[in-house]
This record gives C-alpha cells, sequence and structure tokens, in this order.
C-alpha cells in the first residue's frame, strides 16, 4: 500500500471516534485525504491586534499581553478557568474547560504572552476559549510566520479537531510524508509551467515560510485538478471516437430533399449550412454523434435539427426530439408536422397529457416502425417508449434536462443514437472547455437575413404611461406585445399576486372589446395554458400577460414587444432568453426592462449589459462574473462544481494551460503508453468518472 493510501486510522492521535467524524465530516478517509484537506487562509503572527478594536467576526486573532486575574468557575463537568489578557488599549476574557490546573500552573504573571484564537461572543462580551499561548519572548526559531486556518465543524470541534487542532495532525504527518507524496503529473509539464513537485506544494501549502509560495503551490495543485478532469474528459472522448459504433447514414435521400427544395422558402444561413455539413459527417462516420448545438434565440437550431432528422429518416431510421416543456413540445410538433405536411414523414407528439389510450397507440406504432419522428417531453424517455430504430435524438434547450434523463436516451437501442444536445443559453468558452470537454461542439453564430436586431430600453415606473402609449402604438400597427414577470419559487403566491395586479391594470389599460388580453401561469392546468397560447399565436389576442413558463422557445414572430416588468429580479441569462421571444419575425422588435429607481450593483449592471449587447456569447460572459458557475443552469451537475480548489472564472488562465497540455500528451501519445505518463494511465484506469462522462449526451 502506497504511505498515502494509508487509512487516517494509523495516525497517532486518530482513533476509531476521530476517525469517524473525519470520515462523516471531512470526507478524510487516508494520509493522503488530509494532506489535501488545506487550509483556507493563513494568520501572519507578526500581526498582532489590539483588544480595543477586536473584530468578533476575524476567525483566528493575534494578540499581545499580559494575564492575570484568574478564576476556577464552577464545579464538577462544568468547570471552567478564566483569565482576563491586557494589552494598553484593553482586556478580554480567555476561557478553558479542559487541561485547568495544567494550564493554571503554567501562565506567570507579569510575563507578556502571545495568544492566538477564535474571538465568539459571549454573554454580549467577546471572549477566546481555548486560545494558543506561548511567551511573546519565546524563541520564534520553531514558530512559524503564518499559521494555517482550517475550517472545522460543530462536532469536530467537540473533539478537540478545530483549526489548531488540524493543523496539529497535518503537522505530524507531514513529518512522516516528506519524500512519500508520488508525482502525479509528467515532469515535463512540471518543467514547462515552472510548477514545484505536489510533495513540496502539499508542504508549502500546509506551512508556508512566504505568501508567495502559498500563491505557486496551490496554482500547481489547482493545475493538478483541472488537469485530470480534462484528461478523463478528453481521453474518454477519444475513446469513443474510436470505439464507438453508431449508424453509419449514407445517403440524403428523397425526403430531405424534398422538403428542402420544396418547402424551405428560403435560403439557409451560411452557418446553419456549415453546421447541417458537420452533423452529415459525423453521421457518415460510423461513430456515434455527440454534438452540442449551441446558437442564440431565433438563429434556426430547430431547422437544422428537422435536417438532420430527415437525413436519419431517409436512412431507414427514426428521430425523437425532446422539449422541455409541454408548450414547446406542442409547438415543434405544430410547426414539424405542418412543414413536413404532404412529405410522407410520420410525426407524433407524446407528452404527459396525451390521453393515455392514445399513448398506447403511439407507443405499439412507435414500437413498428410506423412513426418516423416523435416529439415530445421527457415522456420519450419513459421505459416503456420503444423504438423499432432510434438513429437519431435531439434535446432540445439541454439546461432543462438531468444529465440523468439524457443518458436514457442511450439505452433506447442496442446502437447508441447519434445525439444533438441543443441550447440557446451560450456558454462561455472556459466552461464549455471543462463542462463539455467531450462533446463536440458546433455553433451558429449568424441570424437569419433581415432579422433587425432588438432594441433594448430600460424604463422606470415614473414612465409607464409613455410604455402604455407605445403599446397601443404597436397594436395599431397589427403587432403584437408580452408583458411578463418574475417568478420566484419561494414566494409562488406572491408573484401570482403581482401578476393579477399587473393583468388588472393591463386590462383597465387595453379594455375590451378593442383589446384582448391573454394570460398564462404556472399554476393553470396544461390545457388552459395551451389554449390561451394558441389564441396569441394565432393572433387573437393583443397582449400576452405571463410569467416566465413562456420563456423558453415560443415562437410567435408577429410580437414585436417584450416589456419586463421588475427586471432587475430577472438573472442575465433569463432575460435574454426572455428578449428572444421578439424579433423573431421582420418587424423591428423592442425590449423594455421594467425596473425600479435607483439600481444598485449587480442589478444595475444586467440592465446595462441587456441594454448594451445583443451578443448571447458576451451575456453569457458577464453573466458567468456576476454569479459565478454555481448559478447557471444546467451546471450543478456537472464536474466543474465539483471542483474542490480551482474556480472555472478566476483560474481561466489555469484551465486553458490544463486543457492545452492535456491535448498535447495526448496527440503525442494517445493510449498513454510511455514510461513518463504512466501516472496518467494509473488514473484513467482506476477513474472511470471519465468514461460515465463519455456515456451521457
Ligand atoms: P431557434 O431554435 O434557434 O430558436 P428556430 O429554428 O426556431 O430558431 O428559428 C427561428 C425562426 O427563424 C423560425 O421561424 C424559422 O423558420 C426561421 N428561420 C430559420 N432559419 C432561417 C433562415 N435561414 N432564413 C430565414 N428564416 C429562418
Ligand atoms: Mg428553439
Amino acid at each position: 500500500m502506497l504511505f498515502i493510501d494509508t487509512p487516517i486510522e494509523f495516525l497517532k492521535g486518530v482513533g476509531p471516534s476521530k476517525a469517524d467524524l473525519l470520515h462523516r465530516e471531512l470526507d478524510i478517509y487516508t494520509f493522503g485525504d488530509l494532506l489535501e484537506y488545506f487550509p483556507f487562509r493563513y494568520v501572519d503572527r507578526s500581526k498582532v491586534s489590539s483588544i480595543a478594536e477586536l473584530n468578533p467576526d476575524e476567525p483566528y486573532v493575534v494578540l499581545k499581553g499580559t494575564i492575570y486575574d484568574m478564576h476556577t468557575v464552577g464545579n464538577g463537568k462544568s468547570t471552567r478557568l478564566t483569565a482576563q489578557l491586557r494589552d494598553k488599549t484593553g482586556q478580554i476574557e480567555l476561557v478553558w474547560f479542559q487541561g485547568i490546573k495544567w494550564i493554571k500552573d503554567s501562565l506567570k504573571p507579569d510575563v507578556e504572552y502571545t495568544v492566538m484564537g477564535k474571538p465568539t461572543i459571549f454573554n454580549d462580551r467577546i471572549n477566546i476559549a481555548h486560545p494558543d499561548i506561548e511567551r511573546a519572548d519565546a524563541d520564534n526559531e520553531s514558530n512559524r510566520k503564518y499559521i494555517p486556518i482550517y475550517s472545522s465543524t460543530e462536532k469536530l470541534k467537540a473533539k478537540g479537531l478545530h483549526t489548531k487542532g488540524i493543523a496539529r495532525l497535518t503537522e505530524q504527518l507531514l513529518r512522516m510524508a516528506h519524500g512519500k507524496i508520488p508525482e502525479t503529473l509528467p515532469l515535463k509539464i512540471l518543467q514547462k509551467y515552472k510548477l514545484p513537485s505536489r510533495g513540496n506544494a502539499i508542504e508549502i501549502i500546509h506551512y508556508p515560510l512566504r505568501p508567495h509560495d502559498i500563491a505557486l503551490s496551490m496554482q500547481r495543485m489547482k493545475f493538478e485538478e483541472l488537469f485530470f478532469l480534462q484528461l478523463d474528459y478528453q481521453y474518454s472522448k477519444r475513446e469513443r471516437h474510436k470505439r464507438s459504433n453508431g449508424y453509419i447514414f449514407p445517403v440524403v435521400g428523397e425526403k430531405f430533399n424534398r422538403f428542402y427544395n420544396e418547402r424551405l422558402n428560403f435560403e439557409l444561413t451560411g452557418a446553419q449550412k456549415r453546421v447541417v455539413k458537420e452533423i452529415r459527417s459525423d453521421m457518415k462516420s460510423g461513430h456515434q454523434m455527440n454534438r452540442l448545438l449551441q446558437g442564440d434565440v431565433g438563429s434556426g437550431k430547430t431547422l437544422v435539427a428537422l435536417l438532420s432528422m430527415l437525413i436519419a429518416v431517409d436512412n431507414g431510421c427514426q428521430a425523437c426530439m425532446m422539449a422541455p416543456t409541454e408548450i414547446l413540445a406542442n409547438q415543434h410538433y405544430l410547426n414539424i408536422s405542418k412543414m413536413l405536411d404532404g412529405i410522407g414523414v410520420h410525426v407524433e407528439l407524446l407528452t404527459g397529457s396525451v390521453k393515455t389510450s392514445e399513448k398506447k397507440k403511439i407507443k405499439q406504432r412507435l414500437a413498428e416502425g410506423e412513426i418516423d419522428i416523435l416529439i415530445g417531453t421527457h415522456a420519450l424517455i419513459e421505459k416503456d417508449v420503444i423504438f423499432k430504430n432510434l438513429g437519431f435524438a435531439v434535446i432540445d434547450e439541454q439546461h432543462r434536462f438531468g444529465v440523468e434523463q439524457r443518458s436514457k436516451l442511450w439505452t433506447k437501442n442496442s446502437l447508441p443514437p447519434h445525439v444533438l444536445v441543443m441550447t440557446a443559453t451560450p456558454i462561455p468558452r472556459t466552461l464549455a472547455m471543462s463542462v463539455y470537454g467531450d462533446l463536440d461542439c458546433s455553433t451558429i453564430d449568424e441570424l437569419p437575413p433581415g432579422r433587425k436586431s432588438v432594441k433594448t430600453i430600460h424604463c422606470t415606473d415614473q414612465q409607464r404611461l409613455k410604455v402604455f402609449g407605445f403599446i397601443r402604438n404597436e397594436i395599431s400597427k397589427g403587432r403584437q406585445v408580452y408583458i411578463v414577470y418574475p417568478l420566484i419559487e419561494e414566494s409562488e403566491s406572491l408573484d401570482l399576486k403581482d401578476l393579477m395586479d399587473g393583468y388588472e391594470s393591463v386590462s383597465r389599460e387595453f379594455p375590451l372589446p378593442d383589446y384582448q388580453i391573454s394570460i398564462v401561469h404556472g399554476r393553470m392546468d396544461a390545457e388552459s395554458k395551451d389554449y390561451e397560447m394558441g389564441r396569441f399565436k394565432r393572433g387573437e389576442t393583443h397582449i400576452m400577460v405571463s410569467t416566465t413558463v413562456i420563456e423558453v422557445g415560443v415562437d410567435v414572430p408577429n410580437a414585436t414587444v417584450m416589456v419586463i416588468e421588475n427586471a432587475e429580479r430577472f438573472g442575465l441569462s433569463q432575460l435574454h432568453q426572455l428578449r428572444g421571444r421578439v424579433g423573431r419575425g421582420g418587424e423591428q422588435s423592442y425590449c423594455i426592462l421594467m425596473t425600479k429607481n435607483n439600481l444598485q450593483g449587480s442589478a444595475r449592471e444586467r440592465i446595462n449589459t441587456m441594454v448594451n449587447t445583443t451578443d448571447g456569447f458576451r451575456i453569457a460572459e458577464t453573466d458567468l462574473k456576476l454569479r459565478g458557475p454555481g448559478d447557471l443552469q444546467g451546471l450543478r451537475q456537472s464536474g466543474v462544481l465539483a471542483l474542490k480548489l480551482a474556480d472555472i472564472v478566476d483560474d481561466e488562465p489555469i484551465v486553458r494551460a490544463a486543457r492545452e497540455s492535456v491535448e498535447e500528451i495526448l496527440d503525442e501519445d494517445p493510449e498513454l503508453k510511455t514510461l513518463e505518463n504512466v501516472t496518467l494511465k494509473q488514473h484513467i484506469q482506476q477513474n472511470k468518472r471519465g468514461l460515465a462522462w463519455g456515456k451521457i449526451s
């Protein structure tokens, strides 16, 4: 067994109960785990605070003073020792619950001590329990200038494993570990990026001598973390390319050609053509395709998906398209069946609200191969939905689907279908590199011609009358208008009230019979929702008042105004999605962001970003900066959030370097056969995470 794999129980001072706590609270099982449990900050012991200015929020402070007025209080189990520490500026209570006698005997009056610990508030006053104390004139040779601070939990602290207790364990372990921490990165990489060895980096992070060393050592550890993440992704991607069999669709057949020549009354954009070609070449390669298609709202992704599905159908396979909501699935179904009418392609819809008897029929026809294209919600991935030969699967707006749901599609066939994942929420490059490292990526970066970019205006309540006037004017030109209210799940009833109040005031302002208004919100049943959506789509109503249920994909080209109420409550990507609901026809469209006065901080920045740009990628980058990746939709299940050290935003240069070095290594030594790469090979063999990822979309 390697030293670092030794169970933590074998460390002196860690008995079974402490070991158990370390397992449960910190996920520490081995020596190696403890060595990788890093301090989150350091205290410079030469920076002494004055007692009068003590901040109780500090996790750890250093004080200097004399000790007096020592008392034992209480009795039995509740006995404690208190003392006062005094410096020139004031005094503070120190308290001990254990080791009382020893402490009482060893502390002397009129001696200056250095006292370190975590200040806490007790009975409205600050005190420090179980401080670390040493004589101020003590020979500081052995004492380090920087004291590592580890995070701990209440349960650990109760067992003496507060930051100091953990530091004691790591210090002891490090002495034993010297020279026994194996290197994991190839020497070439260490040299190229001038990174310290693993052993050095770990020692320095626990016991640094200079701040500069900490930074470099952390960089090394972050690099390692990102490097292995990339290695998992890229290795499995290459493996998949090599091994996986996929349907081969050699022909572009009759149905594709008829649709293309007879139904399409516009030219594909250059970007659409390029992406169709990319997909075509995947479909001919004999490997299973796993492709992410990014493109702004309205850039024509759905059309690309449809063309690709037709290729599958022309080659004797079935295709399916999974959408995140019933509204969207319905809309896709209607659009696609209309476009394919008379082409001889059987399209069906399967959602949760399709009648049971109807469902049964659809499933039967599907299994018999009578249905060519099945469109639906997650109802598609239920166990009893069996395709005869599913060759191509499209997943729309993938961030709405969990990783698990997506992976189910794979089991629908013995030969895995080609998979196209579409997203209208552009993913900043850094993230795409990390999260989708094992997907091939296509981007539609061009809107269909004639689209005028949406004009975005920021208004406050005082300008509401003007806004209403503007809406009236647009409606008189025959256009339609969305008015959207925020929906925050925690206070659904409150939001509903906002929406209803809004609806009432809009109804007063735009009265019947001249104006017809639709309303849609999450509390309505699917049937009423569809009814109202349908009226709006057919142009029977002028205004659609709704919550964000219309956010995704709804397509009403005649709508030219999007009013977003309380826009400061929306995230950037949501605002961008909502804005994408207008500007889908040839007319100039507008997005009006209504907010309160005096926006601050990130709310202000979000609104400004929306006003200043319509570029989805720029918006996504700003979003990432403002919120951090943890909040980005769809990333919660991704490996990126499991990163312990690196931050995908702040450490972008490291992400880049790690990715490039993995590429270089795999280009040179694809099988990782050389001695130099032996640790990498071991990592791949031990860690199946990469392969699990490879199976998912
Ligand atoms: P997305 O799925 O990317 O949001 P859609 O595929 O729904 O975009 O396309 C938005 C609208 O633009 C649809 O009405 C579609 O018919 C139309 N469209 C798509 N491609 C083109 C094109 N090349 N030229 C003109 N209109 C297009
Ligand atoms: Mg779409």
